[in-house]
């Protein structure tokens, strides 16, 4: 089988066939870092994730590129609203640098805990104006833009295919028009590429450039950041579902009003997590970041297990319910693989944790030979290759613990070449329920089991048989449950 995507741009499954053989460049959208990112971007970034680790394991060699949006990005993407770094950067008393530098750390302290690879190229917007004025510059000499109230636009009516991604056409956009239009427009998708006119006095970042003093317009800062590290023309351009309409139309608009190319071949978007009580939205409570995970005694990866259960194209819903199925699902299958490791020695499980980085699909099956577990890892790559579809990967994993026909060495190879994919430190965390460690950190005791404890210590101690209260005290505190005993009471706590 060969590797097929859902490309938006003609809304059908294609095969992947890349621009420069065994090569995959890759612009994702990055975060605009004026908060923390919440759980919803981070469904963004996992499947990000998901997509470039799978051309690695189908052997492509990836060039990702991520941007950070640290000037320009509007409360409303279609230049509408305040500037979300100054407005963040105002109410907590900062520098709208200060503001980019801290959220960007949490981003990226965020993504490590989802054991998200970092892309291997990291670019800020407000360190590549000088890329975007020349952009812009094609983008006038092409004769796509005017001046108008101080700021430079660009004029849909002269790019003929505007919209062709979101399958709208202009007239459509006509009659859809917000009643509230910025009145310097000629057409109201007609979109800022630079301002010199600041909607807010004393705009704290401003640059010279040939249309005056101002600021880029927040969608030129992709096309000119993926140009200048993919070429003029590359292979997969991705995002939220919510950027389809306004940013990546504006961008494509940018990109080929410039170059006069075609500029990305397949663009993939993915659905949006959403919260059972609506939007995700800090006064209804429901912006949950994942610290607030973490602080309800989950994992970031019982969160990655919940997002890989769902297809990136459908909407997910978060509960707290889900995530408490998420966390006892991947507690069951790490338990299932620790079982496998039974009785492997030290040497044998660092291998097998270190195969997880080195194997590509190919090397697996050559591994595997003719291994039951071989099947298996043939559907969970034919899996992955129709579309990156998680769901069923994560069933034929689970199938495969499941056999007891397949020799464990040889489901484990498979298990740790799919953890390539997957990225749930599957051997790593394998390990850990073998040597014990993680009943420390896991509620694998509950409160009524721990009462029952207590209780058979005190009739133990009760009929002097303190070695036994002594066992029961220590195999407690080797589950994080320490036991305080005062006024010959007994209480408990979890360390
Ligand atoms: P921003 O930092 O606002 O530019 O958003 C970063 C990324 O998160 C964008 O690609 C958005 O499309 C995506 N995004 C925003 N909200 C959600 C959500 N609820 N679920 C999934 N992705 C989202
Ligand atoms: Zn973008």
């Amino acid at each position: 089988m060969s590797l097929q995507l859902h490309n938006t741009l003609g809304n059908k499954k294609e095969e992947f066939i890349p621009i420069k053989a065994n090569h995959a460049g890759i612009y994702g959208c990055g975060p605009t870092v004026y908060d923390y990112a919440h759980i919803g971007n981070l469904r963004t970034y996992v499947f990000e994730d998901i997509l470039v680790k799978t051309l690695e394991a189908l052997g492509y060699e990836v060039t990702h590129v991520m941007n950070i949006t640290d000037v320009g990005h509007l409360t409303d993407d279609a230049d509408e609203g305040e500037d979300k770094m100054l407005k963040s950067a105002e109410e907590r008393g900062k520098s709208v640098l200060e503001i980019a530098e801290f959220y960007t750390k949490a981003f990226f302290n965020d993504t490590e805990r989802l054991n998200i690879k970092r892309p291997g190229i990291v670019c800020k917007a407000t360190e590549h104006i000088a890329d975007m004025i020349n952009l812009i510059k094609k983008i006038e000499a092409n004769g796509h833009t005017y001046m108008s109230g101080g700021n430079l636009y660009y004029d849909i009516s002269t790019f003929p295919k505007y919209g062709e991604l979101a399958n709208i056409n202009l007239e459509d956009l006509k009659a859809g028009a917000r009643i509230e239009i910025d009145k310097n427009k000629r057409n109201p998708y007609d979109f800022v590429l630079w301002f010199t006119k600041s909607k807010f006095e004393n705009h704290a970042l401003t640059w010279d450039s040939p249309w005056g003093r101002g600021y880029p317009g927040w969608h030129i800062e992709c096309s000119a950041m993926s140009i200048k590290y993919l070429g003029e023309q590359f292979d997969i351009h991705k995002g939220g579902i919510d950027h389809i309409r306004v940013h990546h139309t504006n961008e494509i608009a940018q990109s080929e009003g410039a170059t006069g190319k075609k500029w990305v071949n397949y663009w993939l978007h993915n659905e949006f997590l959403i919260m059972n009580k609506g939007k995700m939205s800090k006064s209804a409570g429901t912006f949950i970041v994942l610290e607030d995970v973490i602080k309800k005694g989950f994992s970031p990866l019982d969160y990655r297990f919940l997002l890989l259960g769902g297809h990136y194209r459908s909407q997910l819903t978060f509960s707290w319910e889900a995530m408490e199925t998420a966390k006892n699902g991947r507690k069951s299958l790490n338990t299932k693989i620790s079982k496998l490791l039974e009785g492997l020695s030290q040497e044998k499980i660092e291998e097998l944790k270190n195969l997880t980085n080195t194997l590509t699909a190919e090397k697996t099956k050559t591994i595997l030979k003719d291994s039951p577990a071989k099947k298996y890892f043939i559907d969970f790559m034919e899996a992955m290759e129709d579309d990156l579809s998680t769901p069923r990967a994560l069933s034929e994993l689970q199938g495969l613990v499941k056999d007891k026909t397949v020799k464990p060495e040889q489901a484990l190879t498979a298990i740790a070449s799919m953890d390539y994919i997957l990225g749930l430190k599957l051997i790593e965390e394998a390990a850990e329920i073998l040597s014990g460690l993680q009943n420390l950190s896991d509620n694998l005791i509950d409160e009524a089991e721990i009462c029952k404890l207590i209780e058979k210590r005190a009739a133990a101690k009760f009929e002097k048989n303190y070695k036994q209260a002594d066992e029961i005290r220590d195999n407690l505190k080797a589950l994080g449950i320490i036991l305080e005993d005062q006024n010959g009471k007994t209480t408990w706590k979890r360390i």
